[in-house]
Protein backbone atom coordinates (compact mmCIF):
# COMPACT_ATOMS: atom_id res chain seq x y z
CA UNK A 1 0.00 0.00 0.00
CA UNK A 2 2.07 2.88 -1.34
CA UNK A 3 -0.41 5.46 0.44
CA UNK A 4 -0.22 4.05 3.10
CA UNK A 5 4.10 4.03 2.90
CA UNK A 6 3.59 7.85 2.41
CA UNK A 7 2.42 8.85 5.39
CA UNK A 8 4.44 10.08 7.99
CA UNK A 9 4.20 7.87 11.62
CA UNK A 10 1.62 9.79 13.46
CA UNK A 11 -0.59 10.27 10.10
CA UNK A 12 -0.38 6.28 9.60
CA UNK A 13 -1.24 5.87 13.81
CA UNK A 14 -4.11 8.44 13.34
CA UNK A 15 -5.19 6.62 10.21
CA UNK A 16 -5.34 3.52 12.25
CA UNK A 17 -7.31 5.12 15.01
CA UNK A 18 -9.70 6.50 12.43
CA UNK A 19 -10.21 3.41 10.80
CA UNK A 20 -10.98 1.30 14.18
CA UNK A 21 -12.83 4.43 15.53
CA UNK A 22 -15.08 3.93 12.01
CA UNK A 23 -15.39 0.27 12.40
CA UNK A 24 -16.62 0.00 16.02
CA UNK A 25 -18.66 3.25 15.51
CA UNK A 26 -20.60 1.04 11.88
CA UNK A 27 -20.61 -1.80 14.15
CA UNK A 28 -22.53 0.19 17.11
CA UNK A 29 -24.86 2.15 14.40
CA UNK A 30 -25.94 -1.22 13.02
CA UNK A 31 -26.46 -3.11 16.42
CA UNK A 32 -28.28 -0.19 17.66
CA UNK A 33 -30.40 -0.28 14.79
CA UNK A 34 -31.54 -4.12 15.12
CA UNK A 35 -31.53 -4.08 18.65
CA UNK A 36 -34.55 -1.05 18.23
CA UNK A 37 -36.23 -2.88 15.76
CA UNK A 38 -36.33 -6.02 17.68
CA UNK A 39 -37.13 -3.73 20.56
CA UNK A 40 -40.57 -2.78 18.54
CA UNK A 41 -41.19 -6.15 17.80
CA UNK A 42 -41.12 -7.22 21.10
CA UNK A 43 -43.48 -4.17 22.32
CA UNK A 44 -45.77 -5.14 19.55
CA UNK A 45 -45.87 -8.75 20.33
CA UNK A 46 -46.24 -7.74 24.35
CA UNK A 47 -48.81 -4.73 23.67
CA UNK A 48 -50.60 -6.15 20.59
CA UNK A 49 -50.75 -9.52 22.07
CA UNK A 50 -50.48 -10.22 25.30
CA UNK A 51 -52.07 -7.46 26.91
CA UNK A 52 -55.10 -7.43 23.97
CA UNK A 53 -55.74 -11.41 25.29
CA UNK A 54 -55.49 -10.47 28.72
CA UNK A 55 -58.12 -7.80 27.92
CA UNK A 56 -60.18 -10.42 26.01
CA UNK A 57 -59.75 -12.49 29.06
CA UNK A 58 -60.88 -9.81 31.08
CA UNK A 59 -63.96 -9.66 29.18
CA UNK A 60 -64.41 -13.59 29.30
CA UNK A 61 -63.89 -13.67 33.56
CA UNK A 62 -66.88 -10.85 33.48
CA UNK A 63 -69.24 -12.71 31.37
CA UNK A 64 -68.35 -15.79 33.33
CA UNK A 65 -67.44 -15.08 36.93
CA UNK A 66 -69.19 -12.22 37.73
CA UNK A 67 -72.86 -12.63 35.63
CA UNK A 68 -72.99 -16.26 35.12
CA UNK A 69 -72.20 -17.32 38.56
CA UNK A 70 -73.84 -14.21 41.00
CA UNK A 71 -77.45 -14.85 38.75
CA UNK A 72 -77.02 -18.58 39.64
CA UNK A 73 -75.95 -17.24 43.49
CA UNK A 74 -79.20 -14.70 42.54
CA UNK A 75 -81.85 -17.79 41.79
CA UNK A 76 -80.42 -19.40 44.81
CA UNK A 77 -81.19 -16.60 46.63
CA UNK A 78 -77.56 -16.55 47.68
CA UNK A 79 -77.19 -13.34 47.20
CA UNK A 80 -79.72 -10.85 47.27
CA UNK A 81 -81.68 -8.43 44.23
CA UNK A 82 -79.46 -5.34 45.00
CA UNK A 83 -76.10 -7.00 45.07
CA UNK A 84 -76.85 -8.72 42.05
CA UNK A 85 -77.76 -5.34 40.30
CA UNK A 86 -74.31 -4.51 42.21
CA UNK A 87 -72.80 -7.23 40.04
CA UNK A 88 -74.19 -6.53 36.87
CA UNK A 89 -73.44 -3.21 37.07
CA UNK A 90 -69.73 -3.80 37.52
CA UNK A 91 -69.23 -6.88 34.83
CA UNK A 92 -71.09 -4.29 32.34
CA UNK A 93 -68.28 -1.38 33.17
CA UNK A 94 -65.31 -4.51 33.02
CA UNK A 95 -66.62 -5.15 29.53
CA UNK A 96 -66.81 -1.69 28.48
CA UNK A 97 -63.01 -1.02 29.79
CA UNK A 98 -61.63 -3.86 28.38
CA UNK A 99 -63.84 -3.85 25.05
CA UNK A 100 -62.95 -0.18 24.73
CA UNK A 101 -59.63 -0.57 24.98
CA UNK A 102 -59.21 -3.52 22.98
CA UNK A 103 -61.25 -2.22 19.81
CA UNK A 104 -59.18 0.87 20.05
CA UNK A 105 -56.27 -0.72 19.33
CA UNK A 106 -54.44 -0.80 16.12
CA UNK A 107 -56.62 -3.60 13.65
CA UNK A 108 -56.13 -4.89 10.36
CA UNK A 109 -58.78 -4.72 7.79
CA UNK A 110 -59.02 -8.42 7.98
CA UNK A 111 -60.26 -8.40 11.95
CA UNK A 112 -61.83 -5.07 11.26
CA UNK A 113 -65.69 -6.44 10.06
CA UNK A 114 -65.14 -9.10 13.01
CA UNK A 115 -64.52 -6.56 15.46
CA UNK A 116 -67.47 -4.76 14.83
CA UNK A 117 -69.90 -7.60 14.50
CA UNK A 118 -68.40 -8.55 17.83
CA UNK A 119 -69.10 -5.19 19.59
CA UNK A 120 -72.87 -5.29 18.39
CA UNK A 121 -72.95 -8.72 19.69
CA UNK A 122 -71.45 -7.41 22.66
CA UNK A 123 -73.78 -4.13 22.66
CA UNK A 124 -76.70 -6.76 22.54
CA UNK A 125 -75.56 -8.83 25.45
CA UNK A 126 -75.49 -5.75 27.62
CA UNK A 127 -78.60 -4.60 26.17
CA UNK A 128 -80.36 -7.82 27.42
CA UNK A 129 -77.96 -7.88 30.74
CA UNK A 130 -79.56 -4.30 31.99
CA UNK A 131 -82.86 -6.16 31.39
CA UNK A 132 -81.77 -8.37 34.17
CA UNK A 133 -80.63 -6.04 35.87
CA UNK A 134 -83.75 -3.88 36.04
CA UNK A 135 -85.43 -6.78 36.95
CA UNK A 136 -83.46 -6.74 40.24
CA UNK A 137 -83.54 -3.34 40.54
CA UNK A 138 -87.46 -3.28 40.51
CA UNK A 139 -87.29 -6.20 43.35
CA UNK A 140 -89.46 -8.46 40.91
CA UNK A 141 -88.64 -12.57 41.04
CA UNK A 142 -85.23 -13.46 39.54
CA UNK A 143 -87.02 -16.73 38.98
CA UNK A 144 -88.54 -14.29 35.80
CA UNK A 145 -84.53 -14.95 34.41
CA UNK A 146 -84.24 -17.54 32.21
CA UNK A 147 -81.18 -19.55 32.89
CA UNK A 148 -80.99 -21.25 29.30
CA UNK A 149 -81.20 -17.60 27.88
CA UNK A 150 -78.50 -16.58 29.48
CA UNK A 151 -76.49 -19.41 28.74
CA UNK A 152 -77.14 -19.20 25.50
CA UNK A 153 -76.13 -15.26 25.52
CA UNK A 154 -72.98 -16.00 27.70
CA UNK A 155 -72.19 -19.07 25.53
CA UNK A 156 -72.69 -16.97 21.69
CA UNK A 157 -70.52 -14.11 23.56
CA UNK A 158 -67.98 -16.38 24.60
CA UNK A 159 -67.11 -17.97 21.26
CA UNK A 160 -66.86 -14.87 19.58
CA UNK A 161 -64.32 -13.46 21.66
CA UNK A 162 -62.88 -16.89 22.14
CA UNK A 163 -62.32 -16.41 18.08
CA UNK A 164 -60.63 -13.99 18.78
CA UNK A 165 -58.70 -14.63 21.50
CA UNK A 166 -57.55 -17.50 19.28
CA UNK A 167 -56.69 -14.93 16.40
CA UNK A 168 -54.67 -12.98 19.06
CA UNK A 169 -52.55 -16.02 20.04
CA UNK A 170 -51.95 -17.09 16.68
CA UNK A 171 -50.69 -13.62 15.78
CA UNK A 172 -48.57 -13.12 18.90
CA UNK A 173 -47.15 -17.09 18.09
CA UNK A 174 -46.41 -15.39 14.62
CA UNK A 175 -44.79 -12.45 15.96
CA UNK A 176 -42.66 -14.13 18.16
CA UNK A 177 -41.41 -16.57 15.51
CA UNK A 178 -40.79 -13.28 13.85
CA UNK A 179 -38.67 -11.92 16.67
CA UNK A 180 -36.72 -15.15 16.78
CA UNK A 181 -35.76 -14.75 12.98
CA UNK A 182 -35.18 -11.30 13.41
CA UNK A 183 -33.01 -11.96 16.62
CA UNK A 184 -31.48 -15.20 14.49
CA UNK A 185 -31.00 -12.87 11.31
CA UNK A 186 -29.33 -9.90 13.72
CA UNK A 187 -27.16 -12.43 14.99
CA UNK A 188 -25.49 -13.52 11.69
CA UNK A 189 -25.62 -10.20 10.44
CA UNK A 190 -23.61 -8.44 13.56
CA UNK A 191 -21.42 -11.58 13.22
CA UNK A 192 -20.40 -11.12 9.66
CA UNK A 193 -20.16 -7.51 10.35
CA UNK A 194 -17.37 -8.20 13.38
CA UNK A 195 -15.88 -10.46 10.81
CA UNK A 196 -15.02 -7.94 8.08
CA UNK A 197 -14.48 -4.86 10.64
CA UNK A 198 -11.67 -6.98 12.77
CA UNK A 199 -10.38 -8.56 9.44
CA UNK A 200 -10.22 -4.95 7.60
CA UNK A 201 -8.70 -3.56 10.66
CA UNK A 202 -6.11 -6.70 11.28
CA UNK A 203 -5.00 -5.94 7.69
CA UNK A 204 -4.95 -2.51 7.92
CA UNK A 205 -2.81 -2.61 11.02
CA UNK A 206 -1.02 -5.11 9.59
CA UNK A 207 -0.05 -3.40 6.69
CA UNK A 208 0.63 -0.10 8.90
CA UNK A 209 2.60 -1.98 11.55
CA UNK A 210 4.96 -3.15 8.27
CA UNK A 211 4.94 0.36 7.03
CA UNK A 212 6.42 1.50 10.37
CA UNK A 213 8.55 -1.37 10.62
CA UNK A 214 10.04 -0.35 7.35
CA UNK A 215 10.38 3.16 8.43
CA UNK A 216 12.46 2.44 11.29
CA UNK A 217 14.78 -0.33 9.90
CA UNK A 218 15.33 2.54 6.96
CA UNK A 219 16.03 5.05 10.09
CA UNK A 220 18.51 2.58 11.59
CA UNK A 221 20.41 2.15 8.28
CA UNK A 222 20.45 6.01 7.52
CA UNK A 223 21.36 6.46 11.12
CA UNK A 224 24.28 3.92 10.68
CA UNK A 225 25.19 5.32 7.46
CA UNK A 226 25.16 8.63 8.72
CA UNK A 227 27.59 7.37 11.96
CA UNK A 228 30.14 6.14 9.33
CA UNK A 229 30.10 9.55 7.31
CA UNK A 230 30.54 11.29 10.53
CA UNK A 231 33.44 8.51 12.13
CA UNK A 232 34.90 9.40 8.49
CA UNK A 233 34.35 13.00 8.65
CA UNK A 234 35.69 13.04 12.09
CA UNK A 235 39.16 10.82 11.25
CA UNK A 236 39.33 12.78 7.98
CA UNK A 237 39.54 15.96 9.92
CA UNK A 238 42.17 14.61 12.97
CA UNK A 239 43.91 13.06 9.36
CA UNK A 240 47.09 14.64 7.72
CA UNK A 241 45.88 13.58 3.80
CA UNK A 242 49.16 13.34 2.33
CA UNK A 243 51.08 10.99 5.28
CA UNK A 244 47.90 9.52 6.67
CA UNK A 245 49.52 10.00 10.17
CA UNK A 246 47.80 12.32 12.87
CA UNK A 247 47.56 15.86 12.11
CA UNK A 248 48.16 18.86 13.91
CA UNK A 249 44.48 19.61 15.05
CA UNK A 250 44.86 16.05 16.98
CA UNK A 251 48.00 16.92 18.03
CA UNK A 252 45.77 19.34 20.04
CA UNK A 253 43.58 17.30 21.36
CA UNK A 254 45.58 14.57 22.41
CA UNK A 255 48.43 15.93 23.93
CA UNK A 256 47.45 17.52 27.06
CA UNK A 257 44.95 14.62 27.70
CA UNK A 258 47.77 12.11 27.36
CA UNK A 259 50.04 14.52 29.28
CA UNK A 260 47.33 14.40 31.89
CA UNK A 261 46.45 10.89 31.64
CA UNK A 262 50.46 10.39 32.72
CA UNK A 263 50.74 12.45 35.28
CA UNK A 264 47.70 10.96 37.14
CA UNK A 265 49.26 7.52 36.76
CA UNK A 266 52.73 9.12 37.26
CA UNK A 267 54.16 7.16 34.38
CA UNK A 268 56.76 7.90 32.11
CA UNK A 269 55.99 10.73 29.12
CA UNK A 270 58.00 11.05 26.28
CA UNK A 271 57.75 13.60 23.18
CA UNK A 272 60.05 13.26 20.18
CA UNK A 273 60.01 16.65 17.96
CA UNK A 274 61.36 15.61 14.40
CA UNK A 275 62.08 17.44 11.68
CA UNK A 276 63.94 16.54 7.99
CA UNK A 277 67.64 17.64 7.65
CA UNK A 278 68.21 20.04 4.80
CA UNK A 279 64.67 19.76 3.17
CA UNK A 280 64.86 22.63 1.76
CA UNK A 281 67.76 22.35 -0.64
CA UNK A 282 66.00 18.60 -1.23
CA UNK A 283 62.57 20.09 -2.82
CA UNK A 284 65.46 22.50 -4.98
CA UNK A 285 67.31 19.43 -5.83
CA UNK A 286 64.22 17.23 -6.68
CA UNK A 287 61.20 19.01 -6.99
CA UNK A 288 58.19 19.41 -4.43
CA UNK A 289 56.62 16.13 -6.06
CA UNK A 290 59.56 14.22 -5.04
CA UNK A 291 59.90 16.18 -1.49
CA UNK A 292 56.36 15.05 -0.74
CA UNK A 293 57.25 11.19 -1.81
CA UNK A 294 60.68 11.44 0.84
CA UNK A 295 57.55 12.92 3.57
CA UNK A 296 55.65 9.81 3.07
CA UNK A 297 58.52 7.74 3.21
CA UNK A 298 59.41 9.39 6.63
CA UNK A 299 55.95 9.09 7.54
CA UNK A 300 55.96 4.97 6.84
CA UNK A 301 59.27 4.90 8.89
CA UNK A 302 57.87 6.41 12.36
CA UNK A 303 54.86 3.87 12.06
CA UNK A 304 56.57 0.86 11.59
CA UNK A 305 58.51 1.64 14.30
CA UNK A 306 55.75 2.99 16.55
CA UNK A 307 52.87 0.88 16.50
CA UNK A 308 51.63 0.29 19.88
CA UNK A 309 48.28 1.84 20.31
CA UNK A 310 49.51 4.24 22.89
CA UNK A 311 52.11 5.57 20.18
CA UNK A 312 51.01 8.66 18.35
CA UNK A 313 52.71 10.26 15.54
CA UNK A 314 51.98 13.56 13.80
CA UNK A 315 52.93 15.53 11.16
CA UNK A 316 52.68 18.90 12.90
CA UNK A 317 53.23 20.97 9.73
CA UNK A 318 55.92 21.02 6.76
CA UNK A 319 58.44 18.52 7.11
CA UNK A 320 58.08 18.55 11.25
CA UNK A 321 57.33 15.36 13.03
CA UNK A 322 55.74 14.81 16.52
CA UNK A 323 55.93 11.44 19.07
CA UNK A 324 54.24 11.00 21.85
CA UNK A 325 54.75 7.67 24.22
CA UNK A 326 53.87 6.79 27.50
CA UNK A 327 55.11 3.68 29.82
CA UNK A 328 58.57 4.02 28.21
CA UNK A 329 61.36 4.96 30.24
CA UNK A 330 64.05 7.13 28.92
CA UNK A 331 66.81 4.94 27.58
CA UNK A 332 64.33 3.23 25.60
CA UNK A 333 62.97 6.62 24.17
CA UNK A 334 66.66 6.87 23.50
CA UNK A 335 66.71 3.44 21.65
CA UNK A 336 64.05 4.34 19.94
CA UNK A 337 64.50 7.99 18.72
CA UNK A 338 67.89 6.36 17.47
CA UNK A 339 66.61 3.83 15.51
CA UNK A 340 64.05 6.22 13.85
CA UNK A 341 67.40 7.88 12.66
CA UNK A 342 68.82 5.22 11.44
CA UNK A 343 66.05 3.65 9.77
CA UNK A 344 65.25 6.83 7.85
CA UNK A 345 68.45 6.76 6.29
CA UNK A 346 68.68 3.51 5.97
CA UNK A 347 65.99 3.86 3.78
CA UNK A 348 68.55 5.66 0.99
CA UNK A 349 66.85 8.53 0.21
CA UNK A 350 69.09 10.04 -2.14
CA UNK A 351 70.16 13.37 -1.22
CA UNK A 352 73.04 14.89 -2.69
CA UNK A 353 72.93 18.66 -1.29
CA UNK A 354 72.90 17.33 2.55
CA UNK A 355 76.03 18.20 4.61
CA UNK A 356 75.36 15.13 7.06
CA UNK A 357 74.88 11.89 4.61
CA UNK A 358 74.38 11.28 0.95
CA UNK A 359 70.77 10.26 2.44
CA UNK A 360 67.74 12.19 3.09
CA UNK A 361 67.69 12.39 7.10
CA UNK A 362 66.32 13.28 10.25
CA UNK A 363 67.24 15.42 13.82
CA UNK A 364 64.86 14.56 16.87
CA UNK A 365 65.06 16.62 19.84
CA UNK A 366 63.50 13.90 22.63
CA UNK A 367 62.35 15.01 26.21
CA UNK A 368 61.77 11.68 28.28
CA UNK A 369 60.40 11.71 32.10
CA UNK A 370 57.88 10.55 34.63
CA UNK A 371 55.09 12.95 34.70
CA UNK A 372 54.46 14.48 38.43
CA UNK A 373 52.34 17.39 39.24
CA UNK A 374 54.93 20.33 38.18
CA UNK A 375 55.03 18.91 34.41
CA UNK A 376 54.07 21.70 32.63
CA UNK A 377 52.75 20.69 29.13
CA UNK A 378 54.01 23.51 27.38
CA UNK A 379 57.52 23.17 28.42
CA UNK A 380 57.81 20.03 26.94
CA UNK A 381 57.20 21.35 23.54
CA UNK A 382 59.46 24.14 23.96
CA UNK A 383 62.13 21.80 25.65
CA UNK A 384 61.70 19.19 22.82
CA UNK A 385 62.30 22.47 20.71
CA UNK A 386 65.23 23.20 22.01
CA UNK A 387 66.16 19.50 21.80
CA UNK A 388 66.13 19.61 18.00
CA UNK A 389 67.53 22.87 17.43
CA UNK A 390 70.71 21.04 19.30
CA UNK A 391 70.71 18.17 17.23
CA UNK A 392 70.49 20.44 14.54
CA UNK A 393 73.43 22.55 15.48
CA UNK A 394 75.56 19.87 16.43
CA UNK A 395 75.60 18.05 12.99
CA UNK A 396 72.29 17.02 12.29
CA UNK A 397 70.66 13.29 11.30
CA UNK A 398 70.79 12.59 15.32
CA UNK A 399 68.98 12.86 18.61
CA UNK A 400 69.63 15.15 21.66
CA UNK A 401 67.63 13.99 24.70
CA UNK A 402 66.76 16.38 27.49
CA UNK A 403 68.39 15.87 30.82
CA UNK A 404 66.37 18.72 32.54
CA UNK A 405 63.72 18.48 35.08
CA UNK A 406 60.27 19.92 33.67
CA UNK A 407 58.64 21.78 35.96
P1 LIG B 1 67.06 22.13 8.45
O1 LIG B 1 67.94 20.96 8.30
O2 LIG B 1 67.68 23.23 9.27
O3 LIG B 1 65.73 21.82 8.95
O4 LIG B 1 66.95 22.70 7.05
P2 LIG B 1 65.66 22.77 6.17
O5 LIG B 1 66.00 23.04 4.76
O6 LIG B 1 64.84 21.57 6.36
O7 LIG B 1 65.02 24.04 6.77
P3 LIG B 1 63.56 24.35 6.98
O8 LIG B 1 63.04 23.48 8.06
O9 LIG B 1 63.44 25.82 7.21
O10 LIG B 1 62.91 24.03 5.63
C1 LIG B 1 61.61 23.51 5.50
C2 LIG B 1 61.28 23.23 4.10
O11 LIG B 1 60.40 22.17 3.96
C3 LIG B 1 60.71 24.43 3.41
C4 LIG B 1 59.65 23.84 2.49
O12 LIG B 1 60.05 23.98 1.15
C5 LIG B 1 59.67 22.38 2.79
N1 LIG B 1 58.34 21.89 2.99
C6 LIG B 1 57.52 22.24 4.00
N2 LIG B 1 56.34 21.55 3.85
C7 LIG B 1 56.45 20.77 2.73
C8 LIG B 1 55.59 19.87 2.05
O13 LIG B 1 54.48 19.62 2.44
N3 LIG B 1 56.06 19.25 0.95
C9 LIG B 1 57.31 19.50 0.48
N4 LIG B 1 57.74 18.89 -0.61
N5 LIG B 1 58.13 20.35 1.09
C10 LIG B 1 57.71 21.00 2.20
MG1 LIG C 1 61.63 22.73 9.63
MG1 LIG D 1 64.19 20.90 8.18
Amino acid sequence: MRFIDALRLKSKLLFLFILITAGLSFIGIVGTINITSMKQKLDSLYFGSFVTVMELDEILDAYHINLQTNIYMAKNNIINSQQTADVIDQAIKQIDKNWNSYKNQYKSDNELPYVNYATSEIEKSKVYLQKIKQICVDGCDVDKISIETLISEITHIDSIINKLRTYEIDNAQYQRKELLDTYDETKIKLGMILFFVIGGVLVISYIVFKSIQKDQSDLEVATRKLKEVNKKLENASYTDSLTNLHNRRYFNMVFDREVKRAKRAKAHITFMMLDVDFFKQYNDTYGHIEGDKALKSVANVLKSILKRPSDFVFRLGGEEFGVLITDTNAEDSAVLAQKICTEVEANQIPHAKSRSSSYLTISIGVVSCIADEALNEEEIIKQADKKLYEAKESGRNRYVMSDEIIG
